[in-house]
């Protein structure tokens, strides 16, 4: 089934790659791109200042930029990708909810109730609550989100870990790409040859959004799972891929690294099960060299969209932990991570 797609934010950092990934999925059709009135009516090669390492593709090329605004956007769009500003996704998201499939990556919408926020491999059966978010506002339409770009990479390793065993605290502390705070978002003198070490809000992102994807639904509400966890966030000069240092205490005093190895290599999710053509083929993929997974050589495994995981270990204290993760924050943290989302709505929706 092809699905008709409009992108909002289509300009920014996270709209060029929804561009970029769309225009290679053949199940995926763009119809309408939509940014702020500074582009609008402008064809998109003129308005937009394309950072991604292959072309604009043809197909929007000369497309027509049009205002964010659901009644200049077609009417058998299918899903609505939007990328846009945190002060404006909440009133634009829910406008066009009442017309479309809104898949979001803002986080303004996430924590609310009725309002599913999932990974595919993690929490798909959150999906259940559309329906109910439809029938609640009356609209034709819904929002679905995905969550930060940290939270994604981080929750993908732990779900197969939480699903075996019993988590006493999980630590995890970030060096995050820049391109995640968008195109304008980090001056130049202010990363190079430094560390920030304050993203705002990041911290408490993650530590909310990993609890919820790993809690149980109960209609449109979802009860958090029940383990402390605490983020350290910072800012570090690379351009894509975030690396993540993790260290888990578990309850249970026999797991092994070969155990964690297995668990997480052998992790699979219903995108692989129903063979979607844009779900990576391992979700996780252990790295077993002693210096890996770094983010120039590992954030693109599986087109952007697997996690690399390396360094498992045993810490100092009893029953623990610690591995460094890497995962494509604008791929598998943004754009992809609703893509994916799409192609299982799509298949089991609509
Ligand atoms: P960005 O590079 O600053 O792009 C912002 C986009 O929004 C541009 O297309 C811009 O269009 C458009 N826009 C700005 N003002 C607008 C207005 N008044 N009306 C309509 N459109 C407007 O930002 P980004 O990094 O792509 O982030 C977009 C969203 O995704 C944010 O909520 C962010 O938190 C979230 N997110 C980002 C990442 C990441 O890795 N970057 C990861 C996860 C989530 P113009 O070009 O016309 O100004």
């Amino acid at each position: 089934m092809v699905n008709n797609v409009c992108v909002l934010g289509a300009t920014g950092m996270v709209g060029q790659r929804f561009i970029q990934l769309l225009s290679q999925i053949p199940d995926f059709n763009i119809v309408n791109i939509a940014a702020s009135e500074r582009s609008a009516g402008k064809r998109y090669e003129d308005a937009v200042n394309w950072h991604q390492t292959t072309p604009i593709p043809e197909e929007v090329r000369d497309m027509k930029i049009v205002n964010t605004d659901p009644n200049e956007v077609a009417d058998d769009v299918d899903f609505v990708f939007a990328s846009l500003p945190a002060g404006l996704a909440e009133p634009v998201e829910a406008a066009f909810a009442e017309k479309f499939i809104v898949a979001s990556n803002a986080s303004v919408n996430r924590m609310k109730e009725n309002i599913p926020l999932v990974i595919p491999e993690v929490n798909p059966e959150h999906l259940e609550m559309m329906e109910l978010q439809k029938d609640i506002n009356g609209w034709d339409g819904c929002i679905v989100t995905n969550p930060n770009c940290s939270t994604i990479a981080l929750t993908l390793t732990l779900k197969p870990l939480f699903d075996k065993y019993n988590f006493k605290r999980v630590g995890v502390t970030t060096m995050q790409a820049v391109s995640g705070a968008g195109y304008n978002g980090v001056p130049s003198m202010g990363i190079l040859d430094n560390v920030i070490p304050y993203i705002g809000s990041e911290e408490e992102k993650m530590q909310s959004e990993t609890l919820h994807l790993l809690g149980e639904r109960d209609g449109g509400v979802v009860q958090k799972a029940n383990f402390p966890l605490s983020a350290s966030c910072n800012r570090v000069g690379v351009i894509d891929g975030h690396t993540e240092s993790v260290s888990i205490e578990f309850e249970d005093d026999d797991v092994t690294v070969e155990d964690i190895q297995e668990t997480l290599s052998e992790f699979r999710g219903l995108p692989q099960e129903e063979n979607l053509s844009f779900a990576p083929e391992q979700p996780v993929i252990v790295r077993k060299e002693e210096d890996r997974p770094q983010p120039r050589m590992d954030r693109d495994a599986g087109h952007g969209m697997s996690v690399s995981v390396g360094r498992i270990r045993p810490d100092v204290f009893d029953n623990s932990f610690k591995y460094t993760l890497v995962g494509h924050n604008t791929i598998r943290g943004a754009a992809g991570a609703s893509i994916l989302n799409a192609q299982l709505i799509s298949k089991l929706y609509l």
